[in-house]
């Protein structure tokens, strides 16, 4: 028998050939949110052990777009110079009902450059540069599995690591394992479908403008019938010769988006073809993704789900890397603020209190995008009418996650203004929580 043990708590014997360990802190996922989890417990002195199921570079399905607020994020790791050097991007421009817009990056507290990179190769740097710490070790092809409790308390986490079982017991333990968050809903995560969710495909496509410097969104996504969708379509340039190009649309259970998310994705792409001169779709992959914090069961005394696995994703974008990265930086700084902290009731609090509003508020505004003849009525005023110009360029700063306590214009005041409206309205909708407090 071997054992594990920590100075506070007696060993607990282990079964025969269970070489456990004991940490500070276990990462459960190398996805962004995880990996930068990993270098900002390192900077704060913590022992981390990242494990992930897949080993890397590994693919993600996702539109591999980074807004400006994600490369504050990376600026914070250490990455961000490196990742723009590659490809940076100015701003957005949106695409439909016969108009376009252009809608620069504005000048915010996150810097005004965008960016993108293929996740195969993000998520890799991210997690290498983890690695590199002497606190961090990684382990990959490493599955959590089983979490054993005492009392309410995550005590320790059997982990399938190439083949073998293995105990691990840490301090504390941050759960980043991404959108259908399998160890999460063991520990009780519960995804409410009854509020508004994304459905979404992306493929890469070979191009000779993948070094545009504008990222492309099309708001009237029409199928083959020509019947308007309820979501976007999006060409993101890689700056590697292909573009991202994919699409998606929002559903909630009472209004499940009618599609098939390849097969517009297909149609898609060929009606871009000629402009963009395209090859042919490849990598064509799909995914779900649950939004706005549209789960309850967050957190335990001594675990927080961050990122995708606690629903941070913007529902009018699909955005969440720079969710991720920013809820790893805060989950950490709980963990080194002091011992004794009990996560169970604070962990969804600052939760609220950083992105409650403005997800409530995404949330009610992309339901309404649910209904079908919602865009079909809003997308000409919008973008023909005579408020095209102000509109717009408003809605790009909303789509990129720009918008911050901090700012004071008046499209900031009006945006806070209606979240608060709406958090108060919707009291009672799941908001990391089965209620609004
Ligand atoms: C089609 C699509 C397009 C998108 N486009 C964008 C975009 O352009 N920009 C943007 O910002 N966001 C976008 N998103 C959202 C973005 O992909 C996610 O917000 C982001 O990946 C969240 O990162 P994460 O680290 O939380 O999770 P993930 O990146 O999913 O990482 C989770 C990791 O956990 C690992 N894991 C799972 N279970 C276990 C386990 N039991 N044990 C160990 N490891 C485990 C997985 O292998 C995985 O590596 C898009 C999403 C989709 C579906």
């Amino acid at each position: 028998m071997v054992s594990v043990s920590t100075p506070s708590q007696k060993p607990v014997p282990l079964p025969a050939g269970d070489d456990g360990v004991s940490t500070d802190v276990l990462i459960v996922g190398a996805g962004p949110s995880g990996s930068a989890a990993a270098i900002h417990a390192a900077r704060a002195g913590l022992e981390v052990l990242l494990i992930d199921a897949q080993s890397f570079p590994r693919d993600k399905t996702c539109g591999d777009g980074l807004t400006p607020r994600a490369v504050h994020q990376l600026e914070k790791l250490g990455l961000a110079e490196e990742i723009t050097r590659a490809y940076s991007n100015r701003g957005l421009k949106l695409h439909g009902f016969g108009g376009s817009v252009e809608a620069p990056w504005p000048d915010s507290a996150f810097g005004n450059v965008g960016s993108a990179m293929t996740r195969a190769s993000l998520d890799n740097l991210i997690l290498r540069t983890a690695g590199e710490f002497g606190a961090v070790t990684v382990w990959e092809s490493a599955t959590a599995d089983t979490p054993r409790f005492s009392g309410s308390r995550l005590e320790s986490v059997v982990v399938n690591h190439a083949g073998r079982r293995r105990t691990v017991r840490a301090g504390h333990v941050i759960v980043a394992d991404g959108v259908r968050s399998v160890f999460g809903r063991k520990l009780g995560r519960i995804w409410h479908r009854g509020e508004v969710y994304g459905i979404a495909a992306r493929s890469y496509c070979p191009t000779p403008y993948s070094g545009e410097d504008w990222i492309h969104s099309h708001l009237e996504l029409r199928d083959e019938s020509g019947v308007v969708q309820p979501g976007y379509g999006w060409i993101f340039p890689l700056g590697d010769g292909t573009v991202n190009l994919g699409c998606g649309a929002l559903s909630t259970d009472s209004r499940p988006a009618q599609i098939n998310t390849k097969k517009l994705l297909t149609f898609y792409a060929s009606q871009q073809r000629p402009q963009w001169r395209l090859g042919t779709e490849r990598d064509v992959a799909s995914a779900l993704l649950p939004m706005g914090g549209a789960v309850s069961n967050v957190a335990g005394p001594n675990w927080m789900l961050i990122g995708d696995s606690a629903a941070c994703v913007n529902p009018l974008n699909g955005e969440g890397i720079d969710y991720g990265l920013e809820t790893a930086e805060l989950a950490v700084s709980l963990i080194s603020g002091g011992p004794g902290r009990d996560f169970t009731l604070l962990w969804p609090h600052v939760l609220r209190e950083n992105y409650g509003e403005a997800f409530l508020l995404a949330r009610t505004a992309a339901r309404a995008l649910t209904y079908p003849t919602f865009l079909p009525l809003v997308g000409p005023i919008g973008f023909r009418g005579p408020l095209a110009q102000l509109l717009m360029p408003a809605a790009a700063r909303l789509m990129g996650n720009l918008i911050t306590e901090e700012d004071g214009d008046i499209m900031a005041r009006l945006w806070r203004g209606a979240g608060a409206v709406v958090a108060a309205a919707r009291r009672g909708t799941p908001l990391w929580d089965s209620t609004v407090r």
